[in-house]
């Protein structure tokens, strides 16, 4: 790859700022090999993700590298999370710009070094590249799970209840305060919507306690409706939210009292990376057990029900309101193509 400075050519970088967070993984042979050894225990099975983020379309440009880092690694992460799957490695290939420094790759290591030991996975190996531009990477997540019992899309019935992790439209929210503010509303609710669009949460801990209880999950990140369509869509139902049983953050309340965000922000954005699932009813004490041990909320939303027509995939969700009437809301998450 282009030198951009004296010392900072591919294996230099690879070994001076990689070759340390794959320290932990013996199979990661130090990233001096061509490629990574990976076990999984017994009786179980490798569950594979992987997530690109560009610059300008993902994270913003003025992001700091450490945001870039934990974002990259968490929404990987989340993924492995609403697959019931317990993180165990991940590969990282990045394509730098002439102008990503010395300084931008020790704070987007140190980032990682931190989001590796808070979540329990090792970086294993990856792949260094120059770019013209935007900056790129994509991160490769691997977990595992007892074979045979990883969470799917396609389990949801008529009759489960619709439950979800965390609090919903903060990062929807959050991405607004940056782009624009979000009148009404003061700095501190300002940041903390922010912070969670930087940084969201993924809930490694909570996906693989859901294996046994949930029918069907997946993450939040094109938004609640539209992710909730993608359960109906490959289960072959439909469901409903009552919006009043939407857990709202502090913020985001301020933020909709204040008329700044409305539900199309909340149920139609994206990016909190919550876990979404449906389980039957009588599974509820189980979950709250859950969310105490874990101290994650887990909140009750609304229903799965029976699929009527031939109905548009866009229209698989409907949202009441408190009084139980429907709500039109128009955006149903975000669309790459
Ligand atoms: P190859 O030429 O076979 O693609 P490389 O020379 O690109 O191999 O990589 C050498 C080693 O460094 C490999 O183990 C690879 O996985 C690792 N590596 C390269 N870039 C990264 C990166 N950004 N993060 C982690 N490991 C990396
Ligand atoms: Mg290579």
């Amino acid at each position: 790859m282009t030198t951009r400075q004296p010392g900072t050519g591919e294996f230099e970088i690879i070994r001076r700022f990689f070759a340390p967070l794959a320290a932990d993984a013996p199979g990661a042979f130090g990233l001096t090999d061509d490629a990574a050894r990976l076990e999984v225990p017994p009786g179980h099975s490798l569950v594979v993700t992987s997530d690109a983020l560009v610059a300008g379309i993902h994270f913003l440009a003025t992001d700091t590298a450490a945001d870039v880092a934990a974002k990259a690694l968490r929404v990987n992460l989340s993924d492995l999370a609403s697959m019931g799957a317990r993180p165990m490695a991940y590969t990282l290939a990045l394509a730098l710009t002439r102008e990503t420094g010395v300084e931008w790759l020790e704070a987007f290591a140190a980032s990682l070094a931190a989001d590796q030991r808070r979540f329990g996975i090792t970086l294993i190996g990856g792949d260094t590249v120059a770019t013209p531009g935007p900056l790129t990477l994509c991160i490769c997540a691997f977990g595992c799970v007892a074979s045979g019992t990883e969470l799917r899309r396609s389990g949801a019935r008529p009759g489960d209840a619709v439950f979800v992790t965390g609090t919903i439209g903060d990062a929807a929210l959050g991405l607004i305060a940056l782009q624009k503010g979000l009148a009404g509303v003061d700095a501190a609710d300002h940041q903390a919507l922010a912070q969670r669009y930087r940084r969201p949460t993924p809930r490694t801990a909570c996906g693989p306690r859901l294996v046994g209880l949930a029918h069907a999950a997946i993450d939040v990140s094109d938004g609640l409706l539209a992710d909730l369509g993608h359960i109906c869509e490959t289960s072959g139902t439909a469901a409903v939210i009552e919006s009043a049983r939407v857990p709202l953050s502090a913020a985001a309340r301020a933020a909709l009292a204040a008329g700044a965000g409305g539900w199309r922000d909340i149920l139609g954005g994206g990016d909190d990376y919550e876990l979404l699932f449906a389980a039957p009813l009588d599974a509820e004490p189980a979950l709250a057990g859950i969310a105490q041990a874990l101290d994650v909320p887990i909140t009750r939303i609304g229903r799965v029900v029976e699929r009527t027509s031939a109905a548009d995939p866009d229209r698989l969700v409907g949202v009441i309101d408190a009084a139980g009437r429907p709500m039109v809301l128009e955006s149903t998450g975000y669309r790459h193509f």
